[in-house]
């Protein structure tokens, strides 16, 4: 028997059931033990740690991906894309507890809303500092902020304070430890096709003796699986239908996500296709 819990919502409303299955679920867990959160596309993914919580507000490949992590001290996001600032007024979020903003790499699904909640944060007065952690390098988030601060800099209320992270380099925000993983991951445009390889990071988060991970965009690699194995949640990209030569470094299958997933005690699939 495997339990699975899901969450949905529709615009107002937060639901949550736990559905019992005794059906064959050995595709996505072959040892029948543990708990598995499994995504499901367009719905909203939750989980619900010791004294914290994690919510995928939104995750879809090519749009937007935003997920809230709340602890006893304060919030933090991991990534920022388009709708950020819409999901958490949904979410009837408290924004004098968003501390810091992790970013896994500055490709626009997740970085679009980065402009929109720092210009809301300064309209509404924020006076305290905002962490925005990005991998080392990163030149969209660089010149995010450079030129949000080129255009608002005299009138900005609270400081942006950047820290790029190196790969397996931490940082603690409230009493989470955050620490960056570099991954492997390309752009693709329909012009141009696949990219160079861009500063990708996931990241490995503890809190008060447990573990979650997300993975960020990423194609197979070993630091994944090394930071993916035991923890408690892990929330993977799972955006390739199928697993071919050519996405190998831009992003994970369905597969590949699922065969890692099964390492962690939970995990959730995000970033489906949008097509
Ligand atoms: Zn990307």
């Amino acid at each position: 028997m495997i339990s699975v819990r899901l969450f949905y919502v529709t615009t107002m409303e937060l639901r949550y059931e736990t559905l019992t299955f005794s059906l064959a679920l050995n595709s996505i867990n072959s040892n029948g033990s543990s708990l598995i959160v499994y995504g499901v596309v367009g719905l909203l993914n939750s989980w619900q740690g010791r004294n914290w919580n994690v919510k995928v507000m939104y995750s879809k490949a090519g749009v937007a991906t935003q997920i809230l992590i709340s602890t006893a001290e304060c919030d933090i996001l991991v990534d920022v894309g388009d709708g950020t600032l819409r999901d958490l007024l949904e979410l009837d979020h408290d924004f004098k507890r968003l501390n810091a903003i992790a970013i896994t790499h500055g490709h626009f699904d997740h970085v679009g809303g980065l402009w929109t909640l720092l210009s809301f944060l300064r309209m509404i007065g924020r006076t305290s500092d905002l962490v925005l952690i990005a991998p080392r390098s990163c030149g969209e988030v660089k010149n995010l902020v450079k030129g949000f601060m080129s255009v608002y800099g005299e009138t900005m209320p609270f400081q942006v304070v950047l820290r790029e992270l190196s790969n397996e380099e931490k940082i603690t925000i409230g009493r989470m430890e955050i620490q960056a993983f570099s991954v492997v991951h390309r752009g693709s445009t329909k012009v141009y096709g696949i990219g160079k390889r861009v500063p990708a990071v996931g990241y490995s988060i503890g809190y008060d003796k447990q573990r979650i991970v997300i993975s960020g965009d990423t194609g197979m690699c070993q630091s994944l699986r090394k930071f993916v194995k035991g923890a408690d949640l892990a929330i993977l990209e799972a955006t390739a239908k199928e697993k071919t030569i050519k996405n190998s470094e831009v992003h994970l299958s369905i597969e590949e996500a699922t065969e890692i997933g099964k390492t962690a005690k939970e995990f959730i699939l995000i970033h489906q296709c949008f097509r």
